[in-house]
C-alpha cells in the first residue's frame, strides 16, 4: 500500500480504525492493518475527514485588496466598478499568479476541490477564464477545481458576453454561471436565466448562478430558476450562491420558494463572511444578518453549502482560504451551534458542497479517492474551535500538505 493512516477517527465512529490507500484509491477500513505501507501517518485518535470542499470562490479577483482604492461607500456597486479598473488591466499571467496564491493558501487549509468563478463580459473580455484555466492546469496536481464563466456584468445589460460566455465554454470552462438579479428588469433577468440554460444544455454543463444576492424582497430570480430546472430536468445540476432577498420575503412566499427549490434539487450555498458585510447596509435596525433563510432551507431538506467567495478583493478584505473559518462563521451568523449542529456547519463545507460539485468517490469508505485530512483535534467541535490547519493534507493518497503548530508560555505564572 502506498499509504496506511493509523489509528483514524472517522465521525461517528466509537472506535479509531486503519485506512489504506493505494494507487489514488481508498483500499482498506479496518481496525488494524496488517504490514507495513510506504507511508504511514500516525493519527493517534485524531478526526480524520474527507478534505473540505469550496463551492463559490472568485480566484480572478483575489488579493486586489493589496493594491485598490479603498471602497468608500461599502457598497456592492462601488466594488463593481472598483473592480473594472483592473479588469481592464488583467493579464493572464497576473490572474494566474493572484488565483495560485489562493490555491496554495486553500491546500494548505485542506480545501482539495473548488469552484471558481471567471468574470466573463465586455471589460475584461475572456483574460479571467483564460488565467483561472491556466491555474486550473498548473495547480491539478495539488487540487481539483471547476471553472465558472461568469457574467458579472449581465448578460442583456452587456451586449456582447451572451457570445463569450459560449466562447468561455469552448476554451474549458466547467459550469455555466448567471447572475440575473443584476439585470435591469424582472424580464430581463428571466431572459437571463434563459439564457444560461441555454449554453448549459448545448454543453451538458452543470449551472451555479447568484441570485438575489440583495436585502430587495421583490429580487425574485430564485422562484423562476427553480421553475426553469424543473422544466429542463436539470434538477441536481444547478446550484444558487447567496440569495439574501429569500430571507427578506414574508414566509408565506419564502416557503413556496423554498418548496420549489427543494424540488428542483438546487443546492443553496450561503457565504457568511460576506453576506455579513455587505447585506444590511441600508437597515436601521433590526440589522439584518445578511445570508439567506439556512436554517429553514436545512429543515426543508435543501441541500446547504458554504463558500469563502472572496478573498481580499474590492468585495471583502480578509479570507484566508479556510473552509474550517467559513464553517465557523456559519454556526455563529445561522444559530447553528448545538451538538448536531456543528455536524451540520461541516457538512456544509465537506458532504454537501461535494454534493453541489457532483464530486465522485467522495468519502471514506473503501472504494472512495485516496483524498483525507487528519486534523490536529479528535472532534468537529474541537476543530471548528481550535481554527488550525490539518496536520496532514493526503491528496490521492500522497501528503501534499503539512502543517505544525507549536506555542508555549515562556514564562512562568510567577514571573514579573
Ligand atoms: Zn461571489
Amino acid at each position: 500500500m502506498d499509504l496506511i493512516v493509523r489509528q483514524a477517527r472517522r465521525r461517528g465512529d466509537t472506535a479509531p480504525c486503519d485506512i489504506g490507500v493505494e494507487g489514488g484509491t481508498i483500499v482498506a477500513v479496518e481496525p488494524g492493518i496488517a504490514g507495513r505501507a510506504a507511508r504511514e501517518i500516525d493519527a493517534s485518535g485524531r478526526l480524520v475527514t474527507p478534505p473540505l470542499v469550496n463551492p463559490h470562490v472568485h480566484l480572478d479577483k483575489a488579493r486586489l485588496g493589496e493594491v485598490m482604492r479603498p471602497n468608500a461607500s461599502q457598497t456592492l456597486q462601488e466594488a463593481i466598478a472598483i473592480t473594472w479598473d483592473f479588469k481592464r488591466a488583467y493579464t493572464e499571467t497576473g490572474v494566474v499568479e493572484r488565483a495560485g496564491a489562493v490555491l496554495e493558501m486553500a491546500v494548505r487549509e485542506g480545501t482539495l476541490a473548488v469552484r471558481a468563478f471567471a468574470d466573463v463580459d465586455t471589460v475584461g473580455g475572456l483574460r479571467p477564464v483564460r488565467g483561472l484555466l491556466a491555474a486550473r492546469a498548473r495547480y491539478g496536481r495539488l487540487v481539483r477545481m471547476d471553472v465558472v464563466a461568469f457574467p458579472q456584468e449581465g448578460i442583456l445589460r452587456d451586449p456582447g458576453t451572451e457570445a463569450l460566455l459560449r466562447e468561455a465554454m469552448a476554451l474549458g470552462a466547467d459550469v455555466v454561471g448567471g447572475l440575473p438579479w443584476y439585470e435591469l428588469t424582472d424580464e430581463d433577468a428571466r431572459r437571463h436565466v434563459d439564457i444560461v440554460f441555454d449554453i448549459a444544455r448545448e454543453r451538458n454543463a452543470d449551472v451555479h448562478m447568484l441570485v438575489d444576492d440583495t436585502d430587495d424582497a421583490n429580487s425574485r430570480s430564485l422562484e423562476y430558476l427553480a421553475v426553469k430546472t424543473l422544466r429542463e430536468g436539470y434538477a441536481g445540476r444547478v446550484s444558487a450562491s447567496h440569495c439574501g432577498a429569500l430571507a427578506a420575503y414574508n414566509a408565506s412566499y419564502a416557503a413556496k420558494v423554498i418548496g420549489l427549490v427543494r424540488e428542483a434539487g438546487i443546492t443553496i450555498v450561503s457565504n457568511p463572511h460576506i453576506s455579513l458585510v455587505l447585506a444590511g447596509r441600508r437597515d436601521v435596525e433590526p440589522v439584518r444578518r445578511g445570508i439567506t433563510r439556512v436554517r429553514e432551507l436545512l429543515r426543508a431538506g435543501v441541500n446547504v453549502a458554504s463558500g469563502q467567495d472572496d478573498v481580499d478583493d474590492p468585495y471583502y478584505p480578509f479570507g484566508r482560504a479556510s473552509q474550517l473559518e467559513v464553517a465557523l462563521f456559519m454556526a455563529h451568523t445561522a444559530h447553528l451551534t448545538y451538538p448536531d449542529e456543528l455536524d451540520t456547519v461541516f457538512d456544509m463545507v465537506t458532504t454537501n458542497a461535494a454534493r453541489a460539485l457532483r464530486l465522485p468517490r467522495y468519502g471514506l469508505e473503501r472504494g472512495d479517492a485516496g483524498d483525507l485530512l487528519v486534523w490536529d483535534a479528535s472532534s468537529i467541535k474541537e476543530a471548528l474551535t481550535r481554527q488550525r490547519p490539518p496536520a496532514h493534507v493526503v491528496r490521492g493518497g500522497a501528503v501534499v500538505a503539512r502543517t505544525t503548530v507549536t506555542s508555549e508560555l515562556v514564562a512562568g505564572i510567577g514571573d514579573p
